[in-house]
């Protein structure tokens, strides 16, 4: 059947996603499993949220609005630009291809690094295009390494900030040093993913540069912060002209009706998203000491998971860890075999975390 398929499509890998809680209990046979492989918030959804679904489940006879209106003219009060700065995707993932295939001619290329969210690559090759992956730099991208990379050809790069899995970020100096070297034919775009979780006072948020830079786009998420995964919704930010055109590639009804709902109602609950932000900052400072305990090497981390050097083949700790009712991710996937990530819990996730890597690491 081979020579059905395209060419770009036959290479292609299966994206292997976190682990679902209850196929582990399914196939383990356990009663209580605790995932911490997909980076979601593990207070669950914003309550205003699940509140406004509830009462609009009766309305989903009706097609979403096609243009998320009330949700845009919300981010535009949140970030302090006008709506036509926004487009709404079903989660960025989707935007990731919506951008790809607005901008990213066929001869043309994309630039991100080789250990970071797998899905720059995977939309690159099911765009037909080519996605140039440049090694990290002590675990952090190498925005030199990635302007020796660039050619006449190149037109878009992909910056995780902070980056997934590593949980490093780029600062401020970096990033406009980086800018100011660019040909004005490439498109930066700045996920960020993580924006709540920073904790630091030199991180460069691309909404910032908005106003004064044509050339970059900002992705953002109701995924992980807002308790939103399982919805899918989030959001580019830009100067209009890109975005208008983004907005003539998506198709007409891709956020819908309980998703746009949700998203309003959640950049509302400023409670929640605090809550969310103090708990995680809380327990990665617990996590950090106990790890330090174990003698456990981390990569020091700006967002809500942390990568761990376990010493020892990684795909095997994780599914040793299965077996205890814990599931973490392994690294497989981004060519690091000694490492697993965890996404940081509530307490007595993090406890029960512990514990069992404290068996497995020992073996
Ligand atoms: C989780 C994640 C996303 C995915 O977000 P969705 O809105 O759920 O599609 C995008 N970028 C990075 C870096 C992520 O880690």
């Amino acid at each position: 059947m081979k020579e059905l398929i395209c060419k770009n499509i036959i290479q292609l890998k299966p994206y292997v996603a976190g682990k679902p809680i209850e196929e582990v209990k399914r196939q383990l046979g356990l009663k209580e499993v605790i995932k911490l492989a997909s980076n979601e918030n593990p207070l669950g959804p914003s309550p205003k949220a699940i509140s406004i679904v509830k009462k609009n489940l009766a309305r989903i006879n009706r097609y979403p609005d096609s243009n998320c209106f009330y949700l845009k003219l919300k981010l535009a009060k949140v970030h302090n630009l006008t709506p036509e700065c926004f487009t709404i995707g079903n989660g960025s993932d989707e935007l990731i291809d919506i951008i790809i295939k607005t901008f990213v001619e066929e001869d043309e290329n994309i630039i991100t690094a080789e250990t970071t969210f797998l899905e720059y690559e995977i939309i690159s090759k099911v765009n037909n295009r080519s996605c140039i992956r440049v090694p990290l730099k002590y675990h952090k991208f190498d925005l030199e390494g990635i302007e020796k990379k660039v050619n006449k050809k190149t037109k878009l790069i992909f910056i995780a900030n902070p980056n997934n899995p590593t949980g490093t970020y780029i600062n401020r100096p970096e990033l406009l040093h980086f800018l100011a070297e660019l040909p004005k034919w490439v498109i930066v775009v700045l996920d960020e993913a993580y924006d709540t979780f920073i904790d630091v006072d030199d991180f460069p948020f691309g909404t910032d540069l908005i106003r004064s830079r044509r050339n970059i786009i900002v992705l953002k998420t109701f995924s992980k912060s807002y308790g939103l995964a399982g919805l899918r919704v989030g959001y580019a930010v830009a100067q209009p002209e890109l975005i208008s055109f983004m907005e003539r590639v998506r198709q007409p009804f891709n956020v819908n009706l309980l998703a746009q709902l949700a998203a309003e109602a959640a950049l509302d609950d400023k409670d929640f998203l605090e809550k969310t932000r103090k708990l995680i900052l809380e327990e990665k400072n617990f996590l950090y000491k106990k790890l330090r305990e174990l003698g456990v090497n981390y990569v020091p981390s700006v967002a809500n998971f942390i990568l761990l050097d376990v010493g020892r083949d990684g795909c095997e700790v994780f599914k040793e860890m299965l077996k205890f009712g814990v599931i973490v991710r392994d690294m497989e996937q981004y060519g690091l075999s000694n490492f697993i990530r965890v996404t940081i819990g509530i307490r007595e996730e993090n406890k029960k975390f512990l514990s069992a890597l404290k068996k497995v690491i020992k073996r």
